[in-house]
């Protein structure tokens, strides 16, 4: 078979974190009982007015100024015009031909696999959610809640810069992390708030224009994405190798069969027959505003990645993980000012830190899913940094404070567990263990040195894992003599 590329650009919605909704004064709030956040306005019941949610827009522009989309002073608000039992009004409100934004782009990390690849974002544009049907509420019928029609979203378009399912999964990972970091959505899946539409065309490898494509609408989750482009891209090459031609449509994704079925034929804009919304003026935002929304960016991901190893010296890999959230950088950031030591602190947050997080299922962008204070946690690497315990006790006294909530001072006192440096007791045990195994004494002398790990053992036995490593070494070579 000729080599084929895959050629992706993603549409993706991202649910804004507002208390209300797009238009009209209803929470925006997921999980009430269904059709209780619903008022003339987003039922589209006749003379209500809608209202911009100016917050909506304060949002929308942050999470544009972070793609580093040029926003745009005058935009509008456009009907969609479709039939759907889940759109009450007969139309979606959405910005088409004056989007708030454009032209940005979002920086993809490569990996082992992947170069890394600048995806540009074509436009960043305001729109309203729809309702959601509920096909499982009923027996053997179709109920429709209206909670979330009407709640403000975001719709990223990407150009067609993407070439492989895996790169689609790293941008759309990328994508959230900003989000995240920007504050401006919870990016919550399961709840629906962030949804993708993949669309994808086959072309042969060298050529440079573009193939009819296909959409797989609304995938829920990035695996499910990276597996319908990977489905889509082998369906689409076989018919190209087979010399006959992809059919522009929809699809829908069926995750438990792991196939991409058709589901319309794709509708062109012109089946919309968007017009102008004569209920909404243009949106006008202040360049002040504009201006003042990008001075008060936060530090970004990537940004906030680079300053970690250049200012902490610590592996690019290891600041990858300390900044995957907001959270886990100001956690990690709060233990360096006090321990003083980024590389071991590096250690901690990545290993029994976030594994404590992540074996609680919490939430690794939540400070309450943090059980260890950073002020807890330096107390605790003081300890190992001075001797007084080591690093393996110091996991279990860790384990003790995620468990108890208690200081790791106040652990170690409590059950004994300093280190023991007393010379005349290290020696007794270290006496012991000569005496107790004369074989591998002889053995030792007669030049097996790794033998000095099972005397450190037998010490560690002994001890119950409190002699001080050190001190029992060099005691141990004294005793035994050099092989
Ligand atoms: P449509 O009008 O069919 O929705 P758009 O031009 O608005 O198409 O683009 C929608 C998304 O599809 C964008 O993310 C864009 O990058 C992507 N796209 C457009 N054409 C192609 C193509 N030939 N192959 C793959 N992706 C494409
Ligand atoms: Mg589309």
């Amino acid at each position: 078979m000729a080599a084929y590329e895959a050629v992706i650009g993603l549409e993706v919605h991202v649910q804004l974190r507002t208390d209300q909704k797009m238009f009209c004064a209803d929470s925006a709030a997921f999980g009430a009982e269904p059709n209780t956040n619903v008022c003339p306005v987003c039922l589209g019941l006749p003379g209500a007015l809608p209202v911009v949610n100016g917050v909506a827009v304060e949002l929308a522009i942050r999470a544009a100024l972070g793609l580093g989309c040029r926003i745009h002073e005058t935009s509008s608000f456009s009907r969609k015009n479709y039939f759907y039992p889940d759109l009450p009004k007969g139309y979606q409100i959405s910005q088409f031909d004056r989007p708030l934004a454009t032209d940005g782009f979002l920086n993809v990390p490569g990996d082992d696999q992947a170069e890394s690849r600048r995806v540009r974002i074509r436009r960043v544009h305001l729109e309203e959610d729809a309702g959601k049907s509920l096909h499982d509420r009923l027996p053997g019928a179709t109920a429709v809640d209206l909670n979330r029609a009407g709640v403000p979203l975001i719709e990223i378009v990407s150009e067609p810069d993407l070439r492989l399912p895996r790169e689609a999964r790293a941008y759309l990972q990328h994508l959230k992390q900003l989000m995240e970091y920007l504050d401006v959505s919870d990016c919550n899946m399961e709840e629906g708030s962030l949804r993708v539409d993949a669309n994808v065309s086959v072309r042969r490898e060298g050529e440079t224009g573009l193939g009819v494509k296909t959409e797989v609408k609304n995938l829920n989750s990035f695996s499910n994405v990276e597996r319908a482009l990977a489905f889509e891209f082998e369906r689409q090459a076989a018919i190209h190798e087979a010399g006959g031609c992809v059919v522009h449509q929809t699809m829908l994704w069926d995750a438990g069969r792991g196939e991409a079925r058709p589901m319309r034929a794709k509708e062109e804009s012109h089946d919309y027959r968007y017009f102008a919304d004569p209920d909404l003026p243009p949106l006008v935002v202040a360049r002040e505003q504009i201006e003042a929304t990008y001075g008060a960016l936060p530090e970004l991901p990537q940004a906030r990645r680079r300053r970690f190893v250049e200012q902490y010296g610590v592996p690019d890999y290891d600041a990858g993980v300390l900044t995957a959230t907001r959270t886990i950088g100001d956690y990690y950031e709060a233990v360096v000012g006090r321990a003083h030591d980024a590389k071991a602190a590096s250690n901690w947050v990545m290993g029994p830190v976030l594994q404590a997080v992540n074996e609680r299922g919490l939430d690794p962008r939540d400070p309450r899913s943090f059980l260890v204070e950073t002020a807890a946690l330096a107390e605790l690497m003081a300890l190992v940094a001075d001797g007084t315990i080591s690093q393996n006790v110091a996991k279990q006294v860790f384990q003790r404070m995620v468990e108890s909530g208690r200081g790791a001072q106040q652990i170690v006192e409590a059950e004994g567990l300093a280190q023991v440096r007393d010379a005349g007791q290290l020696a007794r045990w270290v006496d012991e263990a000569v005496l107790e195994n004369p074989k591998e004494v002889e053995r030792y002398r007669a030049g097996e040195d790794r033998l000095l790990a099972f005397f450190m053992g037998q010490v560690m036995r002994k001890s119950r894992g409190k002699a001080d490593p050190r001190q029992t070494n060099e005691l141990l070579r004294e005793k035994l003599g050099t092989s």
